[in-house]
């Protein structure tokens, strides 16, 4: 079981691994897009953290959701909105809940996934989060489906997130301002997907705790 004070610590993590990789992502982004994604993501991130002792207090569900609410109205640019309806469709899916087993995980990861799918209307393969979120989400279901416990599912996952990260570095971005870049946005790691990465390892770092 995922508990709440895990899923709260995770965000706390999070957004000390953001702080931590700030100016990482806008190196990152500096390369293919503006500039800016360290920046966003970190004032979105304080935001939440700003207002957690607010909402610690509620069910799962109502934390992720507030959480999106916070990033939609604080980060601007492309990854706001996007990691809003990831967070708001997870929140959905674990509605009222205290604590989560794989399967309501495996659900969350999924109902993120396909936010961000419709969102954005990105495919796998264009170079974006899109690319270490399914990868991810996959993986943690082949692990569970395959007898894995939640933490040998995480790593799992956080490994083959890190993979689907490194593998954004050939492709050309086909949405997103890297689009604009055309073959030439071969050759550098999707900022997005970085920042995934950390998103989904500062969960399984949580959980072993
Ligand atoms: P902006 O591009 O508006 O400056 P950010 O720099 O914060 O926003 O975020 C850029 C990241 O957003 C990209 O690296 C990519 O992973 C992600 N992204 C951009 N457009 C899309 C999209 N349509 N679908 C999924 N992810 C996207
Ligand atoms: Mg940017």
């Amino acid at each position: 079981m995922v508990t709440k004070e895990q899923i709260v610590q995770w965000l706390q993590t999070f957004a000390s691994e953001i702080q931590q990789n700030k100016d990482y992502l806008t190196e990152l982004d500096a390369a293919i897009g503006d500039a800016d994604h360290g920046i966003n993501m970190e004032r979105g991130f304080q935001k939440v953290i700003t207002q957690l002792p607010n909402i610690v207090n509620k069910d799962i569900g109502s934390i992720l959701k507030s959480v999106s609410m916070t990033l939609i109205s604080s980060i601007g640019g492309a990854s706001g909105p996007l990691y809003g309806t990831l967070f708001l469709r997870a929140s959905n899916v674990v509605a009222g809940k205290e604590e989560l087993t794989e399967a309501d995980m495996q659900k969350l990861l999924q109902a993120g996934l396909q936010g961000v799918l419709q969102r954005g209307k990105a495919q796998l393969g264009d170079k974006t989060m899109i690319d270490v979120l399914s990868a991810a989400a996959i993986a943690f279901e082949e692990a569970v489906s395959g007898g894995k416990n939640m933490s040998e599912a995480m790593q799992q996952m956080v490994a083959v997130a890190e993979k689907a990260m490194k593998d954004t570095i050939p492709m050309i971005a086909k949405k997103g301002r890297a689009s604009y870049l055309g073959d030439r946005s071969i050759g550098h790691q999707d900022p997005g997907a970085t920042s995934c990465y950390l998103m989904l390892k500062s969960l399984c770092d949580s959980y072993q705790v």
